[in-house]
């Protein structure tokens, strides 16, 4: 009883895991194709006008899993005969090698194909095929589903092969999961019912020799021909090859190849459409800078310098001459002469402070509702700054480089369609993030607080 308790486990498990492999491989190409991307690939489309409906699909469906529950009790049986030491089957991969693990692989491909291919004609004898293979033939139109949609005698013809495998050679059990991934993966994508195999694949020196997608798809739709499952060369040697079977699988890469003609230029069109509409300014602007070096946070205007000259200049992009958002790649500079003493540290300062900003700006021109020629202008950017500082006209320039915030207002007026002027006012505060100057510069630690410099600014903006 316990026997048959453990027996009955095991095809549980077996069923179970067959089932998941054969989801894990079906699914995503049922899902891609059939259902998710159906329209997007309809040039991929073997037969383009789909035939199959949800009551076949169906159909395919019931008859995997009853396929599947055929294999679990043919996988039973053959535990039991492993179990008994009458298989040549083995669980140590050691035992034979890597190197014949792969080999078995192949082989079991080989002969599988030689079975499918004899059994698969056999069950096409008038005698034999309404009885068995009709099932699978029902399917005129596979879906990826159709790879295990049989009767249950054609599922036990199907079983066989490997059943032989474990009594011919010595098979890793391993080996024989490889294979039967393989073959349900090579199998799903012969009912897929979808070409997903390259132009020239079915003429080419090497690759003639495998079946795509196409090759199994017309044994479906017209019976007669094609009945091998992974090669082309049994179909050949007995001459059972479709003679349209190269017409119709270059006229799905034709189709196939249009699509991409035409996916290109439709491509091709969004990207001219898309810079068309970009619009790129330059920016310039002159004006006057205000430092402050503030040593602590806590005690603000720490060392005044009076107005120095400052410039800045700048391209801005917008996604489209509509749009009121813009974004500002610039570099800003200004250079003041100082004098006097700080108050916290007392560090007597005579030299100049000169500040050089990279900046990445988003900007917003707002047009005024009374006159559309003027507009509202504001902007938010943050950017690296380099300073130099001259403390004493003696001392080597002390040099850091800082974190930078920028903000600034103004207005700008239209000229023409080309040309604006604008005057701002705004604030650049470096190192607004403690500590981050002392990561560079040759004067670490001794500046303890932040600069701010006000800066007003007249300019133009040029569009180009
Ligand atoms: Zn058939
Ligand atoms: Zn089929």
């Amino acid at each position: 009883m316990q026997y048959f308790s453990e027996l009955f486990n095991y095809g549980l498990w077996d069923l179970l895991i067959n089932s998941l492999i054969y989801s894990a491989v079906a699914l995503p190409f049922f899902m891609g194709f059939w259902c998710i991307w159906k329209k997007r690939f309809q040039h991929r489309r073997i037969q383009e006008k789909q035939q199959s409906n949800s009551a076949m699909i169906k159909h395919e469906l019931k008859y995997s899993a009853v396929t599947l529950l055929v294999f679990a009790t043919i996988d039973v049986l053959l535990y039991v005969a492993q179990t008994n030491g009458v298989t040549k089957l083995y669980n140590q991969v050691a035992d034979y090698g890597w190197g014949y693990f792969v080999f078995s692989v192949f082989v079991m491909i080989l002969l599988h194909d030689a079975w499918f291919y004899f059994t698969h004609r056999l069950m096409h004898h008038p005698k034999l095929f309404k009885y068995i293979h009709k099932v699978h033939h029902q399917s005129t139109d596979p879906s990826p589903f159709a790879a295990f949609s049989f009767h249950p005698l054609e599922a036990i013809v199907e079983a066989t092969i490997y059943v032989i495998f474990a009594f011919l050679f010595p098979v890793n059990i391993w080996a024989l999961y490889a294979w039967q991934i393989i073959q349900m993966g090579l199998n799903v994508i012969g009912h897929t019912g979808y070409e997903i195999y390259p132009k020239g694949f079915s003429t080419h020196w090497l690759f003639k020799w495998k079946t795509p997608s196409t090759h199994h798809n017309m044994h479906h739709s017209h019976f007669s021909g094609n009945y091998g499952l992974y090669f082309t060369w049994w179909d050949r040697i007995f001459n059972t090859e479709f003679k349209d079977y190269h017409t119709k699988f270059e006229s799905v890469q034709k189709r196939i190849s249009l699509h991409k003609k035409a996916m290109m230029f439709l491509c091709l069109l969004a990207i001219t459409q898309y810079l068309q509409a970009q619009t790129v300014e330059l920016i310039t602007s002159a004006g006057f800078g205000k430092p402050y070096i503030i040593e602590s946070i806590e005690e603000r205007n720490d060392l005044s310098i009076g107005y120095a000259p400052a410039f800045t200049a700048g391209i801005k992009y917008k996604p489209s001459t509509e749009s009121k958002w813009g974004l500002i790649l610039s570099v800003q500079y200004f250079e003041a002469r100082a004098k006097g003493i700080t108050k916290t540290s007392q560090i007597p300062v005579d030299g100049f402070i000169s500040n050089t900003s990279f900046l990445l700006i988003g900007e917003k021109v707002k047009p005024l509702k009374r006159n559309a020629n003027w507009s509202f202008i504001y902007a938010f950017g943050i950017g690296l700054s380099a300073e130099n500082y001259v403390f004493k006209a003696d001392t080597e320039p002390r040099k850091n480089n800082y974190l930078s915030l920028i903000s600034y207002a103004g207005f700008s007026r239209k000229i023409n369609d080309r040309l604006s002027i604008r005057i701002t006012d705004g604030l650049l505060i470096t190192d607004f993030i403690k500590g981050i100057h002392y990561l560079s510069g040759n004067w670490p630690g001794q500046s303890a607080g932040e600069d701010v410099s006000e800066n007003l600014l007249i300019g133009i903006n040029y569009t180009f």
